[in-house]
C-alpha cells in the first residue's frame, strides 16, 4: 500500500485591496474617551481638495477597489460632503457607506441618501443624555437622536447602529440599544474597545465578546456568530426565531478579543491623501502628489506600492500589536 502523501495546507493567495475607508477629513467635533483624549490633539495642516478627491477615487477604482465607505474624522464636518458622494457615485463603486456621529445627520440625511449614498452607520454609545455628554467629552444626545430619525426616513438600503462598549458606562444597556435598534429597522453592532491610540488606556475597560453577548443571550438564538461574506469584521447572531424580532439580528465587532487580520481587503486613505495598508501601524505612503496632479493611474500605482505593506494577516495580529498605540483612528479614517 502506498503512504498518502501529507498535503500542505494552501496559503490563500494575497487579496487585493477590495475595500477602501477614506477619510474625508481628520476634524471631529467629539471626543470619545476610547478616541482621543481632547478637542485639541491636532489636525492635518492641509487635506485633499474635491478635484484631487476625484482623481483618488479614479485611482482606487482602477486599483481593484470595489467598495468604498467614507469616514472621518466626523465626515459630515466637510462643507461638500454631498457633493464627495456624488463624486463616489460616478465610479461604479459596487458599495458606497458612509460612519457618522449622526451631529449633523438631521439635515444632511435626506442630501446624503438624494447623492447616492446606499448604506450608513451611526456611532450612538449610550442613549443616557448624561452618559453621551461625559463619553463625547461634550456631545448632546437629542440632536444626534434628530439625525437617526431623518436616517431612518431618508430610506438608505441599510442602517447601522455602532456601539463602543465600554466597562463601567454603557455596559448595561446593550439590551436598550439593541430594541432602540431593532424599533428603527437598525441593526445594532457592538465593538470592543480596541487598544488604538487613547483606547490602549481603556484597557482595564474592555467587554469582551462572550460577556457582552451573555447579556442580550434571552435575545439571540445560540448559533457562533457568522460573518457576511465579502463585508468587514464583524459577525451576527440572528435574533430568537421563535420572538416578535424573529429575522432581526446583532452584530459583534471583536477587535480585541480575536483579531481578525487573515483576508483583510481594507486600505485606508486618509484626507492628505495618506494611503495605509493596516489600521494598525502608521505604515503606509503618499498619494498626494499623484491625486493632486490628476493622474489617476499613478495613484493606482501608489495604492499598489502601498499594499506590499501590509502585514501577514497569518501572523499579524492587528490591533492588539504594539504599533497600534501610536496610531489615531480620526486622524487615519475609522
Ligand atoms: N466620526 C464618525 C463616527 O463617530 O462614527 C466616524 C469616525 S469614528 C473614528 C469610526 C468608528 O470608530 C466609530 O464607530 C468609533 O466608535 C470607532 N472607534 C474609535 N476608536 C475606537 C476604539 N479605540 N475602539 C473601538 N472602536 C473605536
Amino acid at each position: 500500500m502506498y503512504a498518502l502523501p501529507i498535503l500542505k495546507p494552501h496559503r490563500a493567495p494575497r487579496v487585493d485591496p477590495r475595500s477602501a475607508r477614506v477619510s474625508l477629513t481628520d476634524l471631529c467635533d467629539l471626543a470619545c474617551i476610547y478616541c482621543r483624549p481632547h478637542k485639541r490633539d491636532g489636525y492635518l495642516e492641509r487635506r485633499l481638495g474635491l478635484e484631487a478627491w476625484r482623481s483618488m477615487l479614479r485611482g482606487l477604482f482602477e486599483a481593484g477597489v470595489r467598495r468604498l465607505r467614507v469616514t472621518g474624522g466626523e465626515p459630515l464636518l466637510h462643507p461638500q460632503v454631498v457633493a464627495f458622494v456624488r463624486a463616489v457615485r460616478e465610479i461604479p463603486f459596487e458599495d458606497v457607506a458612509l460612519t457618522t456621529n449622526a451631529t449633523r445627520l438631521e439635515a444632511l440625511a435626506a442630501p446624503l441618501r438624494d447623492a447616492g449614498l446606499m448604506r450608513l452607520n451611526v456611532s450612538v454609545d449610550t442613549l443616557d443624555p448624561a452618559r453621551f455628554f461625559r463619553m463625547t467629552r461634550g456631545g448632546r444626545l437629542a440632536a444626534v437622536l434628530r439625525g437617526v430619525d431623518a436616517a431612518t426616513r431618508a430610506g438608505f438600503d441599510e442602517l447601522k447602529l455602532n456601539v463602543v462598549v465600554v466597562r463601567g458606562e454603557n455596559d448595561h444597556e446593550l439590551e436598550d440599544l439593541v430594541r432602540f435598534a431593532w424599533d428603527r429597522g437598525m441593526i445594532p453592532r457592538f465593538l470592543e474597545v480596541m487598544p488604538i491610540g487613547e483606547g490602549q488606556n481603556l484597557r482595564d475597560r474592555v467587554v469582551p465578546y462572550g460577556e457582552m453577548r451573555a447579556r442580550i443571550a434571552h435575545l439571540l438564538e445560540e448559533a457562533p456568530p457568522v460573518k457576511d461574506p465579502d463585508r468587514g469584521p464583524a459577525k451576527y447572531t440572528p435574533a430568537r426565531a421563535d420572538g416578535p424580532d424573529a429575522g432581526k439580528r446583532v452584530g459583534f465587532i471583536t477587535g480585541t478579543s480575536d483579531t481578525f487580520c487573515g483576508g483583510c481587503d481594507r486600505l485606508r486613505v486618509a484626507s492628505d491623501g495618506h494611503l495605509r495598508p493596516c489600521l494598525a501601524t502608521n505604515d503606509g505612503l503618499s498619494a498626494r502628489h499623484e491625486a493632486e496632479h490628476e493622474d489617476s493611474a499613478a495613484v493606482a500605482e501608489r495604492v499598489h506600492e502601498a499594499w506590499k505593506q501590509k502585514p501577514d494577516g497569518d501572523t499579524w495580529k492587528g490591533c492588539t500589536e504594539a504599533t497600534a498605540r501610536d496610531v489615531s483612528i480620526r486622524k487615519i479614517g475609522g
